[in-house]
This record gives C-alpha cells, sequence and structure tokens, in this order.
C-alpha cells in the first residue's frame, strides 16, 4: 500500500497548490512560529473587570445579543482574542499541505514514512503538544466537577463512579510517532478533531494537524476538547454500556421541549445516528467554554476581546456543512448549536452583557428546565 498512499498524497498537495492560489489569505506564514499559540494560563478565579468604562458593551455585544448564530458566522473573517485566532478549516488544511510540499522538495529522496515523519515533527511541535495537553487536562477537571457536583436524583453516586472512570481514562492520542494514527494517515492534514472508543476499553481523542495550525485559541481548543471528551459519557455511548442516568433523561426531554431536537430525532434515539450524543456533548462543552471565558474575565483589555473570545469557541462549527455534508443527520444544525446551545447559555448572555436575561425561555440541565 506504499506506492498508492504516496500517489494520492502527492496528488492532493498539488491540488492544494491550486487553492493556494485561489484563497487570499494573509497570516499563512506565521503559522508555525505563531505569537498567538497560548502562552500562558490565566490565574484561577474570576475577579472583576479592570476597567468599567472600558468593558461596556458597544453595538458589537447589541448584535451577538440579537441573533447570537448570525454574528458568530455571518462574518467569514477571522476575529482575534487574546488568545489567538480560528481560521477556516480549508487555511488549516492547505497549510500543512503545504509543509508536506515543502519537505517533499527539500528531501526528494526520502520514503513516504521519512516524509511523514518530519510533518508530524513540524506540526506537532513539544510547545504545542504540551499547551493542548495543559488544555486537555484542565477540561477533564472541570467536566468531572460537573458531573461531582449532581444531585443523587439527577447522577446517583454509583453512575458518578463509572461516568469518572470512563472521563479518567481517555487518552489524549499526539504523534509523533507516526504510528499512533495509522489507520488514519490523513489526519496529518486534516481538521478533524474526534473521540474514538477501541477494542480492549481503550478510549481515544485525536487531533488532526491542521486544526493545530487553524485552531489557535484557547477558547475554541477548550471546546473542541470539552466536546470530544463528553462523547465518552454522552447518552448513546452510556446506553451502549447499559448505564442509566435519570438526569439525561431530563437533559433530553428539555432539548426536545426547546425544540433543539424533534420529537423524531429523540424517538429515534441513538438507533440511527448520534445526534442526542452530539447535541449533549455541545451542552457539556458550552459550559466548559463558559468556565474558560470566566477564568479570563480580568485579563480582557476591553468588552471587545471578552466579545471575540466568546465568538472563537465555536466559530469553526459555522462551517460544519463543509465535513459533515450539507444534509447530514449525525449533528445538529449549526445554528442551534451556535445560536441555541452555546447562544442562549443565561451565563454567556450576562458576559455579554444581554439585557433581560432573566426573561428568557431558561436554560436546559439535569434537572429539566431552569
Ligand atoms: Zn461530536
Amino acid at each position: 500500500m506504499h506506492f498508492p498512499k504516496y500517489t494520492a498524497r502527492l496528488s492532493v498537495v498539488f491540488a492544494s497548490l491550486f487553492l493556494i492560489c485561489s484563497i487570499t489569505y494573509k497570516h499563512l506564514s506565521t503559522f508555525l512560529d505563531s505569537k498567538t499559540d497560548i502562552k500562558s494560563r490565566v490565574p484561577s478565579g474570576s475577579q472583576p473587570l479592570a476597567n468599567e468604562d472600558a468593558l461596556k458593551p458597544p453595538n458589537k455585544s447589541e448584535q451577538i445579543c440579537n441573533n447570537f448564530y448570525q454574528s458568530v458566522c455571518k462574518n467569514t473573517e477571522e476575529v482575534s482574542d487574546p488568545t489567538g485566532i480560528v481560521q477556516s478549516d480549508i487555511k488549516g488544511e492547505v497549510e500543512a499541505l503545504r509543509l508536506y510540499e515543502m519537505i517533499l522538495h527539500e528531501h526528494p529522496a526520502w520514503n513516504n514514512e521519512q516524509v511523514d515523519e518530519e510533518l508530524v515533527k513540524r506540526i506537532y511541535t513539544p510547545r504545542r503538544k504540551k499547551m493542548l495537553m495543559e488544555s486537555y487536562e484542565w477540561v477533564r477537571k472541570r467536566i468531572l466537577l460537573i458531573i461531582e457536583k449532581q444531585s443523587e436524583r439527577a447522577i446517583p453516586t454509583q453512575v458518578k463512579k463509572e461516568i469518572t472512570k470512563r472521563l479518567e481514562t481517555i487518552v489524549l492520542e499526539l504523534p509523533p510517532p507516526v504510528s499512533l494514527y495509522s489507520n488514519e494517515p490523513d489526519l496529518f492534514t486534516k481538521n478533524d478533531v474526534y473521540y474514538e472508543s477501541l477494542a480492549g476499553n481503550r478510549k481515544v481523542i485525536r487531533v488532526g494537524g491542521a486544526y493545530l495550525l487553524s485552531a489557535k485559541s484557547w477558547f475554541n481548543r477548550v471546546f473542541t476538547l470539552a466536546h470530544e471528551m463528553s462523547h465518552s459519557i454522552d447518552p448513546c455511548e452510556l446506553e451502549a454500556a447499559n448505564i442509566r442516568v435519570p438526569g439525561y433523561e431530563k437533559l433530553l426531554s428539555c432539548f426536545q421541549e426547546q425544540n433543539h431536537m424533534s420529537q423524531e430525532q429523540f424517538k429515534v434515539g441513538c438507533n440511527k445516528s448520534n445526534f442526542i450524543g452530539e447535541i449533549f456533548s455541545d451542552w457539556i462543552a458550552t459550559h466548559i467554554a463558559v468556565q474558560a471565558i470566566e477564568l479570563y474575565t480580568s485579563k480582557f483589555k476591553n468588552h471587545e476581546e471578552l466579545v471575540n473570545s466568546v465568538i472563537n469557541s465555536v466559530k469553526d462549527l459555522c462551517s460544519q456543512e463543509s465535513w459533515i455534508g450539507s444534509k447530514s443527520d449525525s449533528h445538529p444544525e449549526a445554528k442551534v448549536r451556535i445560536g441555541n446551545i452555546f447562544g442562549t447559555n443565561p451565563r454567556i448572555q450576562e458576559l455579554l452583557s444581554c439585557p433581560n436575561v432573566s426573561k428568557k425561555n431558561g436554560y436546559c440541565t439535569f434537572e429539566g428546565k431552569r
């Protein structure tokens, strides 16, 4: 299989040349040594906002309060938050392919394995891996806390133990070596980040190389990792493991009541698609993203930085149709994920200083609508 894989890669690389010519972007050359990577964690605990006047919500905030989904997705241009930007999927993929092309050019005599090893060395640098691992552990602790603080009625103690065990055994797999992704070699140049339950009770999260190049924002990484991690305890995964959680049933009924999912999707459950697992994972990830933004609050220099951090948390979901297909039933529409699950979270709205937060419809919880 050596030659076909190599040929396929080459043709993809050359096809990328066309994309490079047709896409205008200004940040390409700064990807690898970007200064926008996360440099430090903020101290824990939220503090009062530094300058009340400077943080007064400008128009941009009003827009996001009035139509959250539109504000996040209508502009294709990137916004910068204090930790970085979120570029379009295609830019990350083109950049990864350009790297591939560069290595081929520099080392024409190398075989496919050598080229792949060099590619992962350049993308999955020790610094990037360390930062991602830190975010990953931070997210894991936060999800564990969410589970722990639920009432006995919503999640009984024995179930909490099982859920905790599942969360604690997931491994974030990051190359090198290349062999780590041997069953998915194209992942090095893709934006995909995914959770997978493998044989032998092994649970892994894998991160595409292009994602590391395109999503520099810590807020986006937090949301993305939290979403993937949540799949290990989502209603479909637990149903398959014969674990019943009363709080999940309340949560799903509430999603249906709020029209986040149809009666049909509710009835079909986990049999035909993972829709339920996706909506659940977005909901958990929203809580974790809220905590990330709260943690950063004292560091925002103005309200716009806060708004941009909120936007970047879910910015990449705007283009989900390009990777799951426009008529997919596997994921809720981007409008529901961004506008409803994320955008109507009361704490997000409070952080954005949206008016009339208390008058909104309520938000789904493990205890039902609140
Ligand atoms: Zn998912």
